[in-house]
């Protein structure tokens, strides 16, 4: 065994993750768990012997990256016994052994309940060199009690669940995370009391759909609601802000809105994808709600809580999506007002049902209306940036600012990124800053 990790001290892990804030929260675990097995991290892949990526299927653009990270891999692997390459996250789940035929000199495919094995396997690997394959699901694996590197101190996002039992028909979660499984509830509150207690802040609670919570436990007789989860996490000390994503626009209840509007900690700040503002697209993608049902979402959430955040999520160029269909999604737009709009074209995923519906949209139309949508989307994010001027915003630093010297960053309650000048500060602190302009989505301004 000292041989062996003698050994893996040498070995230098470079990890790139792609995708959403659950493979973030995953690599930052499996990191733990490399230190914690005598592996070193290194940011730099030309230095490093394992190179591991933690990938994601939601988009083809996504998927497209890794498979050519990967082909430029084949030779950097020949060149020296020992090197190790490793696909984990949504990919290995999604592609599992296929992955392989695609590039042969891939060592390891690891799916995200098994990312516990990670360090044994890059040893087998290193051994061996006989690639494995573990992508199968384990519904009680939560990686809470692994070892964990917060990528900062202050700030932590918290598994509350995983899977999701929504099958919309464009995504894959489903098939590459799994059915629904809410984390038990005394666990979630253990981790946050843990590490407010080691300085963290704010907490972002992380789930397909948070708005699930406790289903299944509940069946047990003995799980909470997301609300009154959310209430909790609130309540414990150190904890200033509570943040939470994703919610499901058709679950979310009336009792959370309650709960943001009155929970000091919890941020006036929430992403609510709407996905498209057309009822016939709607029902196409299985979103089970239509867009009045939503704008009541809407209405509710922003008669409740001031100065609410709002952004969202769309797809353009849906199979079948027409043209009065996507008017449907900009007169949405106008009707909410968003803060900010995540936006993609609709790209065809491996084995879901609307991959293989027969009236896909061109990549022309997409194109256009891509265009259409964003020109929207940012001129209404600038004004709600506009809105903010002369206001105090309460900011909890991040760090000093990359492009203005002498200066700090940190994110508003409402999570909006505020610049300002100043000296000393350090991530974690808290500091009051009058709002005076505004560049893309950016506040500036000075601290008060
Ligand atoms: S709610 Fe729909 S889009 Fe979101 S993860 Fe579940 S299936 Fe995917």
């Amino acid at each position: 065994m000292e041989t062996l990790s003698q050994e893996t001290k040498e070995k230098k892990v470079f990890m790139e993750t792609f995708g959403c804030q659950s493979n973030v929260l995953e690599s930052d675990h499996v990191t733990g768990l490399l230190l914690k097995n005598h592996f070193s991290i290194t940011p730099i892949a030309k230095e490093a012997d394992v190179i591991l990526f933690n990938t994601c299927s939601i988009r083809e653009h996504a998927e497209h990256k890794v498979f050519s990270r990967l082909g430029q891999l084949g030779d950097w692997k020949r060149e020296k016994e020992g090197r190790v390459i490793g696909v984990m996250g949504c990919m290995a789940t999604s592609y599992k052994n296929q992955l392989l035929e695609r590039a042969p000199f891939l060592d390891m495919v690891v799916g995200p309940d098994q990312y516990m094995k990670v360090p044994q396997v890059i040893r087998e690997a290193a051994g061996t060199g006989v690639s494995q394959v573990l992508a199968d699901f384990d519904p009680v694996y939560f990686p809470e009690n692994d070892p964990r590197r917060l990528a900062q101190p202050h700030k932590a996002f918290i598994e509350i669940m995983k899977g999701c039992d929504k099958f919309c028909t464009f995504c894959v979660v489903p098939f590459t995370r799994g059915r629904e499984i809410s984390r038990p509830t005394e666990s979630i509150l253990e981790e946050v009391a843990t590490i407010a207690q080691a300085g963290v802040k704010e907490v972002m609670l992380l789930g397909q759909n948070v708005n699930s919570y406790g289903l299944g436990l509940n069946s047990k007789g003995k799980g909470i609601t997301f609300s009154q989860l959310v209430k909790l996490v609130g309540e414990i000390k150190g904890i200033q802000r509570v943040r939470f994503m994703t919610s499901h626009p058709l679950d979310m209840p009336d009792d959370l809105i309650e709960v943001m509007a009155t929970v000091p900690a919890v941020c006036n700040s929430i992403h609510l994808p709407v996905q498209c503002g057309s009822d016939k697209v709607l029902k196409r993608m299985n979103r089970k709600y239509s867009v009045a049902h939503y704008l009541v979402q809407v209405q509710k959430l922003r008669s409740s809580i001031k100065d609410l955040f709002i952004t969202t999520d769309l797809i353009v160029g849906f199979p079948g999506e027409e043209e009065k269909d996507f008017q449907g999604t900009l007169d949405l737009l106008d009707e909410v007002k968003y803060d900010a709009v995540y936006s993609f074209k609709y790209s065809p995923r491996l084995g879901t049902p609307a991959a293989r519906m027969l009236d896909q949209v061109s990549g022309e139309v997409q194109d256009e209306r891509l265009a259409r949508l964003n020109e929207k989307a940012w001129k209404q994010a600038s004004e709600a940036c506009e809105s903010r001027l002369g206001k105090i915003e309460e900011v909890l630093v991040d760090g000093p600012a990359d492009k203005t010297p002498d200066a700090y960053y940190g994110k508003s309650r409402q999570n909006r990124t505020v610049v300002f000048p100043g000296k000393g500060y350090k991530a974690g602190d808290v500091v009051k800053v009058k709002i005076e302009s505004h560049k893309v989505a950016n506040l500036y301004g000075t601290t008060i």
